[in-house]
C-alpha cells in the first residue's frame, strides 16, 4: 500500500482508505467488526468517520470503530469530525469553543482512544467567528487531544480566509479538506481543490464511487444489485442515475475494457493521478470490496489516458453572463 502525506503536513495517510459512515447503519456491528481488522491487514491506514455517523444515530460510527480497532488503535490514523447536528437544540453544533470542547471530548470517549489524528470540521459554521474555531482547535493539539486538523465542504474562499487567520495568529491550520469528488462529480477542480493545493493543504474526495455507481456493479435497464446503497435509497437514483450520467459510464467502461481495466480501477485511479489527493476514503460494506479497492488504486494513468477521460467526463463549462 502506497503512503501519501495530507497535503505539506508529517501525517501519511495510505492511498486507500476507508470511510467509515456504513459503520452502525447500512453495516451492523458484526460487519463492522470484520471489516476494519480486515481493511488493516489489507495495509489500509486511514479511517474516516464522524460524531453524526451513520446518519440518525449519531455517535455509533465511532464508538463501533473504536471497538474495532481495539489494541491495533496505534498502528492506524484515525480522522473523525465535528460541527453536524448532534442532539436537539442549537447548543450541540457547529465551530464555536464552547462545541469544541465537548465535542472533543465524545469523540476521543466513543473511540476508545487518547488522541483524535485528524480533527475536521464537518461544515462551516456561519454564526462563529474562523478565529474563534482555529484557537479553540489550536488548544486541543496543544492538550495532546488532537494531532491534525481538517476542514470539510469549505467553499475555496473559506478555505484560504482560514488559512490567512492561521497564519496571522500563529496557530496550526487545517492541513486537508474533504468534499465531494468523483470522476463523475468534478465541481471542486474549480475552486476548491484550486485553493486546497494553494495553501499546502491534501484533499480527500468523498463519495469517491458515486455511492457505488462507478464500481461497475449497475448497468442500465437492469435489476439492481440486491441491498445496495443505490438500489435502496431514491435519493442516490435521482442524483447519479441520469441518463447523462449512464452515458459517460458507459463510455468510460469501454475506455477500460480496451485498456484491460474496470470502471472500479478508473474511479480509484483517476482520483489518485491527482497529488493534490491525498487519499481515497471509499465506503466499503464487504470485506470483498476492500481487496478490490485497494487493487484499483495501482492503475498509473498516462497523460494521453487523462486527456481521453477528461473528453468522456468533463468538467462542466461555467455559463458566463455578460
Ligand atoms: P462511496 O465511497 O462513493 O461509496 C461507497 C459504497 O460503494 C460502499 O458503501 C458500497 O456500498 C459500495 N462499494 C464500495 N466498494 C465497492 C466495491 N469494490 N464493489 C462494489 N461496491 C462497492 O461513498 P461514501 O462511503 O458515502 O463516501 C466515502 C466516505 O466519505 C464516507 O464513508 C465518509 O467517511 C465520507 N463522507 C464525508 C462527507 C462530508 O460531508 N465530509 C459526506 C459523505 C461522505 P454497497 O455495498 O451498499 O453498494
Amino acid at each position: 500500500m502506497k503512503l501519501r502525506n495530507l497535503g505539506n503536513s508529517g501525517l501519511e495517510v495510505s492511498a486507500v482508505g476507508v470511510g467509515c459512515n456504513n459503520l452502525g447503519g447500512r453495516l451492523d456491528r458484526d460487519g463492522t467488526m470484520k471489516l476494519i481488522p480486515a481493511a488493516i491487514d489489507l495495509g489500509i491506514t486511514l479511517f474516516d468517520t464522524a460524531d453524526s455517523y451513520p446518519v440518525g444515530k449519531p455517535g455509533v460510527s465511532e464508538t463501533l470503530l473504536g471497538e474495532a480497532l481495539g489494541d491495533r488503535r496505534k498502528d492506524v490514523v484515525v480522522a473523525t469530525k465535528f460541527a453536524n447536528v448532534m442532539g436537539p437544540g442549537e447548543m450541540m453544533r457547529g465551530g464555536s469553543r464552547r462545541w469544541i470542547m465537548t465535542a472533543v471530548e465524545g469523540s476521543l470517549r466513543r473511540l476508545k482512544t487518547d488522541w483524535i489524528d485528524l480533527y475536521q470540521m464537518h461544515f462551516p459554521d456561519p454564526n462563529t467567528p474562523i478565529d474563534e474555531t482555529l484557537r479553540a482547535l489550536d488548544d486541543v493539539i496543544r492538550a495532546g487531544k488532537v494531532r491534525y486538523i481538517g476542514c470539510s465542504n469549505f467553499a475555496g474562499w473559506q478555505i484560504a480566509t482560514a488559512r490567512a487567520a492561521s497564519r496571522e495568529l500563529g496557530l496550526n491550520a487545517f492541513a486537508s479538506d474533504q468534499d465531494e469528488y468523483s470522476i463523475l462529480v468534478r465541481e471542486v477542480e474549480r475552486e476548491i481543490i484550486p485553493a486546497a493545493r494553494a495553501n499546502g493543504m491534501g484533499f480527500l474526495p468523498y463519495f469517491p464511487l458515486a455511492s457505488g455507481f462507478l464500481t461497475g456493479k449497475y448497468r442500465r435497464n437492469a435489476p439492481m444489485p440486491e441491498g445496495a446503497r443505490i438500489t435502496v435509497a431514491k435519493i442516490f437514483q435521482d442524483n447519479y442515475l441520469t441518463d447523462e450520467n449512464w452515458q459517460i459510464v458507459e463510455r468510460l467502461e469501454d475506455f477500460c475494457q480496451t485498456h484491460g481495466k474496470t470502471l472500479l480501477d478508473l474511479a480509484f485511479s483517476w482520483l489518485l493521478a491527482n497529488p493534490t489527493v491525498s487519499s481515497v476514503i471509499a465506503g466499503a460494506t464487504k470485506t470483498e470490496q476492500l481487496a478490490a479497492n485497494v487493487k484499483a488504486a495501482e492503475w498509473a494513468l498516462t497523460p494521453d489516458q487523462l486527456a481521453q477521460i477528461d473528453r468522456i467526463s468533463p468538467l462542466p463549462k461555467t455559463k458566463k453572463i455578460h
